[in-house]
């Protein structure tokens, strides 16, 4: 029998769209995975499956049989923005359904990332970085992780992979989700009033949403001015869930401490942007979780096999829901 197509679309380097065609074909060697390219349209008419990375919508609209659309990363905020922008409305009539990686290697690395920082916030490293800055030899008082609290936004495949391991570290943790959640440990929380006994309460904030039109600008005045004015916040999320000019006015006038920021509104932050030059914030060039190339293909050729035996979707975007 011969193989069926499964498209793969994206504007990654062409150099990466060959190395991720190179894994997917060793675990789906049953299939003939090829760039969308080199496909003709009687082909491109054909496929049933695509697997895409920052796909153009406009090459997707091609592909008029299409049923299933796998997305290799965790987000798909950026590619529903690119729909959306291209005048193609996704919603529950389009004819494919969309899915996007859910790896448990990489909520290992994003829970990996939030105990780093949390450790480092934990053991006063932005305080003693500063008294360096400024020759000060003086010793914090050492307090003990079950004397911190520490508050996730979001409790989805990465939050709740991170309140674990900061559980385990011996943390407080309080988790906030649209669905309240039952997490062993966990203080889980929902609703404006959740969110506000999130902000009071927590030592160290860990934003962990999706970007959608209700997280936008979520952590804006409002939020930060709950925050006691030692609380620590890290974004590891999407950068469009800050309001930028409200977080430099919070930590500006001492709202709270500091904020350690891995995602922004545009990426690669400009050069000019002053986020770069505040003393009380951290830039990471969008590393906490980078999808693992081998996990990441073998999740994907799981859920294709599964789908050639039974038919069977993995879960799909919410599409009203953005998540
Ligand atoms: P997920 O499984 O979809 O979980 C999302 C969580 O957010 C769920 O608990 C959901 O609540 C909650 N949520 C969504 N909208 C909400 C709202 N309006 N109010 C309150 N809670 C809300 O997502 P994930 O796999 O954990 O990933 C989270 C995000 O991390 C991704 O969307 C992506 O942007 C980001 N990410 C960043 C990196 C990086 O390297 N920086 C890497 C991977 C992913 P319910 O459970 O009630 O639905």
């Amino acid at each position: 029998m011969s193989k069926q197509i499964i498209a793969f679309i994206s504007q990654l380097a062409l150099t990466e769209q060959e190395s991720w065609i190179r894994q997917l074909s060793e675990v789906l060697p049953d299939e003939n995975i090829v760039l969308a390219d080199v496909l003709t349209q009687a082909q491109k008419q054909q496929c049933e499956i695509a697997i895409v990375a920052n796909p153009d919508p406009n090459v997707v609209k091609q592909f008029t049989h299409l049923k299933w659309c796998q997305s290799l990363w965790a987000g798909v905020d950026s590619l529903l923005a690119a729909f959306k922008h291209s005048q193609q409305v996704l919603d529950d009539n389009i004819n494919f359904k969309l899915s996007r990686l859910i790896d448990p290697q990489l909520a290992q690395t994003m829970s990996e990332a939030v105990l780093t920082w949390v450790l480092y916030f934990h053991r006063d490293m932005h305080l003693y970085q500063q008294q360096q800055s400024n020759a000060v030899w003086h010793q914090i008082d050492y307090k003990l992780a079950s004397e911190r609290t520490v508050g996730i936004l979001g409790l989805g495949e990465l939050g709740q992979s991170s309140a674990l391991r900061l559980i385990d570290n011996g943390f407080n943790v309080i988790g906030w989700s649209r669905n309240e959640k039952h997490i062993k440990g966990v203080h889980c929380i929902s609703g404006e009033q959740g969110l506000t006994e999130l902000a009071v309460k927590s030592d160290i904030v860990v934003c962990l949403l999706p970007l959608t039109p209700g997280t936008r600008s979520l952590i804006n005045e409002n939020f930060l001015q709950q925050l006691a004015k030692d609380t620590c916040l890290i974004n590891f999320a999407r950068g469009g869930i800050i309001n930028t000019p409200d977080l430099l006015n919070a930590l500006n006038n001492k709202m709270l401490a500091h904020a350690v920021l891995d995602v922004f509104d545009q990426e690669p932050l400009s050069s000019n942007s002053p986020l770069w030059q505040h003393n009380n914030i951290t830039i990471l060039p969008h590393i906490s979780a980078p999808t693992h190339i081998k996990s990441a293909s073998r999740i994907v050729a799981g859920s294709i096999k599964k789908y050639r035996k039974t038919g069977q979707l993995p879960t799909c975007v919410n599409l009203n829901q953005g998540y």
